[in-house]
């Protein structure tokens, strides 16, 4: 095998999903990387692979980089895995990729199993054009803040989620995008209760909310990307333009809410003349 360190997808739930590439890269390569050692043995077992294993994660001191980075200059090959799925994808990789490609060592690929690319492609939503966007802020304030900044986007986006957290989001997302906006919920893909369930997100609130079962395991969540030509301004779009039009002039106001929500400024614009003409009435 050529020297370098191999960037190694894993399955999401289904070893079948193992590609013959990637089990010939493990048992081969010198050095196994993994996110967590105790996690990928399960896997390493499962096909035999007994290439020595350490440590890594963006967060490993020095050291990790450097033991890495000594096998590669003495003509060796590091294989990089994450708990599950495509490394760097949400999960650790991107400092070591930096390391190695900057000491002019070659970074290659070994592709396979990615949640989002899962989700998205049984989603039954536009694919042509998407956005990947990984976990929303824990928070609430951060989430609503982080979800109104995407709310103009025509692109299909992609959330990862925890289960303890789905209501909150789905709550969240109704909140900023409206109930209306349609949604797949994407839970233990190719696991034995995988779940693909698509409708408005108020309905996905109600669907999860009414069953505890769907409040558990691995979720990716998939929602339509805005109309091109969006003719309804969310609670909190409106919430913020009608607070700023108190500071600034209509015109002002409607650009200033446009260029952070990607909504068109004549929508906005003309949303606040109605708002104050309906109190005027
Ligand atoms: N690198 C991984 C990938 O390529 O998809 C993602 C790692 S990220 C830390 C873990 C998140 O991926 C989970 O919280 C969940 O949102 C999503 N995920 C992973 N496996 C999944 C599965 N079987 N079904 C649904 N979502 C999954």
């Amino acid at each position: 095998m050529d020297s370098g360190l191999y960037v190694v997808a894993t399955p999401i739930g289904n070893f079948g999903d193992m590609s013959q590439r990637a089990i010939e890269v493990l048992k081969s390569a010198d050095l196994i990387a993994a996110e967590d050692t105790r996690h990928s043995q399960r896997l390493l077992q499962h096909f035999a692979i007994d290439t020595p294993t350490m440590s890594y994660h963006d967060h490993s001191d020095e050291r990790a980089l450097h033991r890495i980075g000594a096998c590669l200059e003495g003509g060796g090959s590091v294989a990089l895995v994450s708990d599950a799925g495509t490394p760097l994808i949400s999960d650790p990789g991107y400092r070591l990729v930096r390391y190695v490609q900057d000491r002019g060592f070659a970074v290659r690929p070994v592709p396979g199993v990615c949640a989002a690319i899962a989700a998205l492609s049984v989603s039954g939503l536009p694919t042509d054009r998407f956005l990947y966007e990984g976990f929303l802020p824990t928070r609430e304030g951060a989430r609503v803040n982080r979800l109104t900044a995407l709310a103009g986007e025509s692109v299909t986006l992609i959330f990862y989620e925890a289960p303890h957290r789905i209501e909150a989001s789905l709550g969240s997302m109704i909140q900023v995008l409206g109930a209306e906006r349609e949604a797949v919920l994407a839970r233990e893909i190719t696991k034995l209760f995988e779940t693909i369930k698509r409708g408005t997100l108020a309905e996905l609130q109600h669907f999860v909310s009414s069953d505890s079962n769907q409040q558990k395991g691995e979720i990716v969540l998939i929602v339509a990307g805005a109309p091109k030509n969006a003719t309804t301004v969310s609670p909190d779009v409106a919430a913020l333009l009608l607070r700023l039009a108190q500071e600034l002039p209509a015109k002002q106001a409607a650009a200033v809410v446009a260029d952070c929500s990607g909504l068109r400024k004549k929508l906005l614009y003309e949303y606040l003349i109605a708002e104050k003409n309906s109190r005027v009435e």
